[in-house]
């Protein structure tokens, strides 16, 4: 089976979340299940071409992509992911890839994921590669099933391929002006009102991929149900109902050779469960860099992520004195919104032996602050799988969750009157910063009784969230969606 993996971010080659970190794995063990898998993403010139020995593409010369009436000057390049020979195709066009920064919010914005979706059938066709299905992620891949079907629809190395475009992040639509249909070379009839690009006056390419593509996905099953309701949905709960039938909630994998205590070598020490002494070697090298005095008995409570609403960071800053009062420790690394930032950073400032903020995108600290807390903090608004809490299982550093979406469906909750719980971390329902506060007291009372601690850290790190199983689901969905 040929599968086109399209997708704006990739790891090893570039990231802002989570879609990079599912891009960069998922397509490697499809290939392990007998797919023929390449994967497509824009060239930024962020990109560092050297390192990833990325190589313009034998015998395709050069080429136009036509948007919004301009040809722009294009390219197709590409290299193999590290140790494999699953091939990674970069889509060149330097008047919309040559920018500082993946995402921005210039006017052209649009233009510049016209330009991508495109690209990647300009460059399929230089190929003949004729997928089977085109895996589309995100509002940026999401005109792609709407010229599968009308623009392209001409080409017959298209003419059997069918579409499955997921939703990572159903709050990210990819909402632009009317100008757009022309820009992109839609077909005006779409942009009636109601139509099926049309979304409050506007072009919105998550609902473009939302109706045209032939299937779709989401990245759990809690979310697959939650964004069917006016809560989740980000507005689209009355379109997902209509494609209900074919619609899919799969859970994301994680990467073990990257984000496992035994060969993590970003690592202080490495570790198991069998040798959990070296997690405490972490902690204590972290709390050192960190200006933060150590004890075996004072857990540390660890938070990675994007600094947005989504994460929860409105409880945060709600409930911090409560929080500073706990008999913790706190370890952040955070980028993103600056209002969350300044007060964190006042924190930080005003409480230096029990707060720690690390500000900006810092892979190796990422892997520390996992294998060194005690506690991960994951309290977000919604969430479509999250992947910080299951690298958090793995680490046997306990989660702290909120329960939804993929953090409801990986996280077992602790019953801390039971002497044998079988949970995996704690759990808290409504989005309320008190209930936060409660779920954290419950964790560090268990904490202080490190038998139980124990117990729970070997449910957490024996749990299996490998690709391996998502994979499989998602090779029996593609042969659903062609037959
Ligand atoms: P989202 O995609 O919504 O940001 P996920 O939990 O799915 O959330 O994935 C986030 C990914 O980004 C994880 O791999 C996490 O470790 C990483 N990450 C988030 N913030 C940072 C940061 N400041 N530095 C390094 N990695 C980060």
């Amino acid at each position: 089976m040929n599968i086109a993996f399209c997708s704006s971010e990739v790891v090893p080659f570039i990231k802002t979340g989570g879609l990079a970190d599912v891009a960069g794995a998922l397509p490697l063990k499809l290939k392990t299940h007998g797919a023929d898998v390449r994967v497509f993403l824009p060239l930024y010139s962020l990109i560092d071409y050297r390192k990833h020995k990325i190589k313009k593409s034998p015998g395709i010369a050069d080429f136009y992509i036509k948007v919004n009436g301009k040809n722009h000057a294009a390219g197709l390049f590409e290299t193999v992911f590290p140790d494999t020979d699953v091939k990674a195709y970069f889509i060149d066009c330097p008047d919309y890839f040559q920018r500082e920064t993946i995402y921005s919010n210039e006017s052209d914005e649009a233009e510049r994921f016209i330009c991508f979706c495109k690209g990647v059938l300009e460059a399929m066709q230089r190929l003949k590669f004729s997928p089977d299905i085109i895996h589309c992620n995100d509002w940026q891949t999401g005109l792609i099933p709407l010229y599968i079907k009308e623009n392209y629809a001409w080409d017959s190395i298209f003419k059997s391929t069918k579409t499955l475009f997921t939703i990572h992040n159903i709050g990210y639509q990819g909402n632009f002006p009317p100008e757009t249909v022309k820009a992109g070379d839609i077909n005006p009839d779409h942009f009636g009102p109601m139509g099926p690009i049309e979304w409050y006056e506007q072009v919105s390419f998550l609902k473009t991929g939302l109706m045209f593509a032939d299937s779709i996905s989401t990245v759990s099953q809690t979310y697959a149900k939650e964004i069917l309701t006016e809560e989740f949905g980000g507005g689209m709960h009355e379109i997902l109902e209509k494609r209900q039938d074919v619609l899919y909630g799969i859970l994301n994998g994680i990467d073990y050779n990257v984000w496992n205590p035994e060969f993590d070598d970003h690592l202080w020490e490495k570790y198991s469960f069998d040798k959990i002494e070296g997690k405490a070697e972490n902690k204590k090298q972290l709390m050192k860099i960190s200006g933060i005095e150590f004890s075996e008995t004072v857990p540390l409570i660890g938070l990675i992520s994007r600094m947005v609403s989504q994460k929860g960071f409105d409880l945060i800053i709600e409930q911090i004195d409560k929080m500073l009062e706990l008999d913790a420790k706190y370890i952040f690394l955070s980028a993103g919104d600056g209002k969350y930032e300044k007060f964190l950073r006042g924190i930080s400032f005003e409480y230096p032996d029990k707060f720690k903020l690390y500000t900006g995108s810092n892979e190796e600290l990422a892997h520390r602050i996992e294998a060194a807390s005690d506690i991960y903090l994951m309290p977000s608004m919604y969430e479509p799988c999250g992947l910080n809490q299951i690298y958090s299982l793995k680490y046997g550093t306990i989660p702290v969750v909120r329960k939804t979406g993929g953090l409801a469906d990986t996280v077992i909750d602790c019953d801390e009157k039971k002497k044998n719980c079988n949970g995996t971390g704690f759990v808290f329902e409504k989005f309320d910063g008190k209930e936060m506060v409660k779920a954290l007291k419950r964790a560090i009372k268990v904490f202080k009784d490190q038998t139980r601690w124990r117990k729970i850290q070997k449910n957490a790190m024996s749990m299996d969230f490998s690709w391996d199983i998502s994979a499989q689901k998602y090779i029996e969905l593609y042969n659903k969606i062609k037959s």
